[in-house]
């Protein structure tokens, strides 16, 4: 089974995340392996994404969910790095704006959708409006409630508009998470990552848990499927993550526009 099959929550199927991997140590591959065929997989993603770019007319969307400290920033760092940036955007989404709030949900979502050509990264993303918002009851139940569909017609809609998507869940232990706060504690040069609220939310764990499985199980669809990474070795979740971009846009197959004949065509000396 290929780690794009193994990962894939397939439409409608329970999730217990208890029962998920956290760790690539367990799992049969070295991490030399990985970290070997990560780099090869990175050169040909780079391929891809100029092929993409000067395709100029699908549209590649990744999402990135985790819990705080899950590794969002890490592996958009590890796995885009010598792409060429013209054709990538990252998007973070933060507490939303006044501005933002004004507006529904998907509003400012929608605005950060890559254009044709190109590939969007979000750093948290929509989801945001069934995790925290929900685990820390921001809006009643009767108004998160009806996100999972709205979300799903969402996504449906940019699929038929022709962007392919994928999203990755990254999943981590709470002992991880601990271990990672810590470190944002102990090191001055990360010190700037710490955040106070981190803490409380860490107290949610359960209920962010529930939250998680239920947008799996939800959104999880042919159209945008996700993907569950075993996320607390680096060098496993780079690997996974990339090896399913990669095959994504090898599926996507974009091409070079067909060279003009130019023949006839002579430079001035
Ligand atoms: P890191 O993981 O590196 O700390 P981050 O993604 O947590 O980065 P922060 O600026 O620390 O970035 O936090 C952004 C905060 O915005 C998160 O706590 C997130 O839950 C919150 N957020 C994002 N979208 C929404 C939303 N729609 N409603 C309320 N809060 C949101
Ligand atoms: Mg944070």
């Amino acid at each position: 089974m290929s780690v794009f099959d193994q990962h894939r929550i397939e439409p409608g199927k329970k999730v217990d995340l208890r029962k998920m991997e956290t760790d690539g140590k367990d799992l049969p591959v070295s991490r030399e392996q990985c970290e070997q065929k990560f780099r090869a997989q990175r050169e040909e993603m780079i391929e891809l994404q100029e092929r993409l770019y000067a395709e100029g007319k699908q549209k590649l969307l990744v999402v990135f969910q985790a819990i705080d400290a899950g590794g969002k920033d890490g592996t958009i760092r590890a796995v885009f790095r010598g792409v060429n940036p013209q054709g990538v955007t990252v998007t973070a989404f933060k507490r939303p704006t006044e501005e933002e709030l004004a507006h529904d949900f998907l509003w400012r979502v929608h605005n950060a959708v890559p254009a044709a050509g190109t590939i969007g990264v979000f750093n948290r993303s929509h989801y945001e409006d069934v995790l925290v918002v929900r685990v820390h009851k921001l809006v009643p139940e009767s108004v998160w409630k009806p996100r999972y569909e709205q979300i799903n017609d969402f996504e449906r809609m940019l699929a038929n508009s022709g962007t392919t998507i994928v999203k990755f869940f990254l999943h981590i232990s709470k002992k991880e998470q601990k271990q990672r706060l810590q470190e944002r504690l102990d090191d001055p040069a990360k010190r700037w990552k710490f955040d106070r609220t981190d803490l409380d939310k860490r107290k949610l764990w359960d209920g962010y848990r529930d939250a998680f499985e239920d947008m799996l199980e939800k959104c999880s669809t042919t159209s945008a499927p996700w993907y569950v990474i075993p996320a607390d070795q680096n060098w496993y979740r780079d690997f996974a993550v990339c090896s399913i971009i990669t095959e994504t846009l090898q599926g996507m197959a974009p091409k070079y526009p067909k060279p003009e004949d130019l023949s006839d065509v002579r430079i001035d000396d």
